[in-house]
């Protein structure tokens, strides 16, 4: 089969915005190069070349993101099978990150080293393949605070990266919800096939799933779609969420951290550098005291921790 390249020059939230449409409509999902040419980012993705009606729902959604962004026309390319096999292989090294991790695809043959916390990660459609400078520092953060044993809830799962790292660095158990049901699709598989079945579980929906959305209180609520929590743990030692600034504010308000344990851990990430003030005090206001931030580019991750001396209780 002969594919096509699709790449559009973006940075910030409009690369992030672009992946999103090409995870919808290209074969395996987007990937973002950075600094790839003239200091800006590029985000490609692959299509096969015949399917002529996908590219023109692709070209159509990326024009309306051009009215929201100042993103340039997109740039196709054709590629032969082999090409297609090496451009695609050649953007999913194995990579390495924090102290431990390992990430792989499963195309790659790799025998742990000792001490190695090896993650085999499918691409799949869903974001979340750890190349995004957010989903980094989030793992970066998890391996230098996850204690064995604990409760974890990753909250906007995605390729299920986090709850699957969560799990091989010694959680006892790890709850991992979407909204996008193609995502938890895809974190089920990467669960299975890291073999991390026993310890997380994947399920459609968000804070419902845990009770704390008014008029779900039943243990099913088939009438959204969505399951709630039957048995499992529903409060947490530690959370992540890897969403956006506006998301993780609107969670915070709706109550998300009286799920956190005295002392228990927040990780969010995905937070643009100039909406960071609204996430501090959205954290701050519940009751969490900021104990860590990382930043790259302009992406921020910071991490809250439970006051101990807050008594409120879900
Ligand atoms: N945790 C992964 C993926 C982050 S992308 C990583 O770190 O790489 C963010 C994910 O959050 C998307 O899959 C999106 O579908 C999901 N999401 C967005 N809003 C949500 C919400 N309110 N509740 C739960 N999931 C949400």
């Amino acid at each position: 089969m002969r594919w096509l390249e699709v790449s559009v020059q973006a940075d910030g939230e409009a690369a992030e915005a672009v992946s999103k449409v090409f995870n919808r409509y290209c074969r395996g999902g987007a990937v973002v190069c950075i600094d790839c040419s003239l200091g800006l980012a590029t985000v490609k993705a692959y299509l096969p070349l015949d399917d002529g009606e996908r590219r023109r729902r692709l070209e159509e959604a990326l024009w309306h993101l051009s009215q929201i962004y100042p993103i340039p026309v997109p740039q196709f390319r054709e590629l032969a099978e082999g090409d297609w096999a090496a451009a695609w292989k050649e953007h999913y090294p194995l990579m390495r990150i924090g102290r431990h991790i390992v990430i792989k695809p499963p195309w790659l043959e790799h025998a742990p080293k000792s001490g190695e916390v090896l993650i085999e990660l499918d691409p799949g459609m869903a974001f979340g393949t750890g190349l995004h400078p957010t989903t980094r520092m989030c793992l970066v953060e998890l391996e230098g605070r996850l204690k064995a044993g604990m409760r974890v809830l990753d909250l906007g799962t995605g390729s299920g990266i986090l709850a699957i790292a969560a799990a091989k660095l010694g959680a006892a158990k790890v709850l991992a919800l979407d909204i996008d049901p193609i995502a938890v699709e895809s974190a089920q598989r990467n669960v299975i096939a890291n073999g991390v079945e026993g310890i997380v579980s994947v399920r459609c929906g968000s804070l419902e799933v845990l009770g704390l959305r008014s008029g779900v209180g039943g243990p099913r609520s088939e009438a959204q779609g969505h399951l709630t929590l039957d048995s499992g743990p529903r409060t947490f030692d530690l959370m992540t969420v890897n969403i956006l600034a506006e998301v993780i504010v609107a969670l915070i308000r709706e109550g998300l951290s009286a799920y956190l344990e005295r002392n228990g851990l927040i990780i969010a990430g995905g937070i643009i550098e100039t909406k960071e003030t609204e996430v501090v005090a959205a954290l701050e206001e519940a009751g969490l005291a900021i104990t860590g931030r990382r930043q790259e580019k302009d992406w921020v991750t910071l991490v809250g921790k439970r006051d101990a001396s807050l008594l409120c209780t879900p």
